[in-house]
């Protein structure tokens, strides 16, 4: 078994953590990276084989209690089920990491999975967090973790609906973390650049300098409770210091460019 080095996160965020997205990439790395903090955790996403191999990874490394939990969050039922089906457990920390884009052009996308996007990306995320902050503003701690990202802080072509999407989770986290700060609960929006995982090949785009997800679990986890937005990876903080300054139209037209470059490899 691993030794634990990191900090207990359980005190504040404990004793179980809901992951959502915990099958790949960011959500994946958040789970291992809780694990290691001291928390147990539910698993969640729709594919079981790759939770089950996270659950006895974690026991095996770290011994963590874990329970998986397989869920389509495109539908709100499925959603209500995770809702229900952790009523018994004293959970002080949501990460919601499951998400998926699209890119090309809005007019060319297929609408369903668009707004399927829309309810994995926005619908769930604000049930979520209604049914989990409302748990734990009444023991008075707990956390939220909502990943938003680069392309959230402005328009974005041939990403427009994606990008809307995350300014949605940006927006919004931003208003939360006001009003749950006085009820002990820490929100925390982290927006990340290019990461490498599952989300390239889904939103059939190609990234380069993309951050691991591991980095930017540690930078996300090391940002809660201590600031409302964390910008992970070298690249994002780069980025940020290279595009915060311009006003959003200048900001468009430079992520024009690099969704351009990303998705140039489609008709
Ligand atoms: P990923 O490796 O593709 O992981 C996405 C996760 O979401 C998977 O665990 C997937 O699990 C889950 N998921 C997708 N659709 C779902 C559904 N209908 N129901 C339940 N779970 C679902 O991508 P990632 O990079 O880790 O993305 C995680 C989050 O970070 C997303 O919100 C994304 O928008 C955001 N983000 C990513 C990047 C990037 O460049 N990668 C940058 C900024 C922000 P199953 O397939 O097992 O359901």
């Amino acid at each position: 078994m691993k030794q634990n080095t990191r900090t207990n996160l359980s005190p504040k965020y404990g004793p179980w953590a809901v992951v959502t997205g915990a099958s790949s990439g960011i959500g994946r790395a958040l789970a291992v990276e809780l694990a290691a903090g001291g928390l147990k955790l539910v698993l969640v996403a729709r594919q079981r084989g790759r939770l089950e191999e996270l659950a006895t990874e974690l026991k095996v490394a770290y011994g963590t209690e874990v329970r998986v939990m397989v869920a389509d969050l495109s539908r709100p039922e499925e959603v209500e089920q995770v809702v229900r089906s952790t009523s018994d457990l004293e959970t002080g920390l949501l990460v919601a990491a499951a998400g998926f884009g699209t890119s090309g052009e809005f007019l060319s996308a297929d609408l369903s999975t668009e707004l399927e996007m829309l309810d994995v990306n926005c619908r769930a995320v604000a049930a979520l967090s209604h049914a989990f902050g409302g748990r734990f503003a009444a023991r008075g701690r707990g956390g939220i973790i909502l990943m938003s990202s680069l392309v959230g802080f402005q328009g974005v072509p041939r990403a427009a609906h994606y990008a809307a999407t995350k300014a949605y989770v940006q927006t919004f986290a931003e208003g939360l973390q006001r009003e749950l700060a006085p009820r002990g609960v820490d929100v925390l929006a982290s927006a990340p650049g290019p990461v490498n995982s599952g989300f390239a090949e889904r939103a059939g785009m190609r990234m380069s300098g993309a951050a691991s997800p591991e980095e930017v679990a540690r930078g996300t986890v090391a940002a809660l409770g201590r600031r409302g937005t964390v910008r992970p990876g070298l690249l994002s903080m780069a980025l940020e210091a290279a595009l915060s300054p311009l006003p959003r139209w200048a900001r468009t037209t430079i992520m024009a460019r690099v969704m351009g470059g990303m998705t140039a490899h489609r008709p």
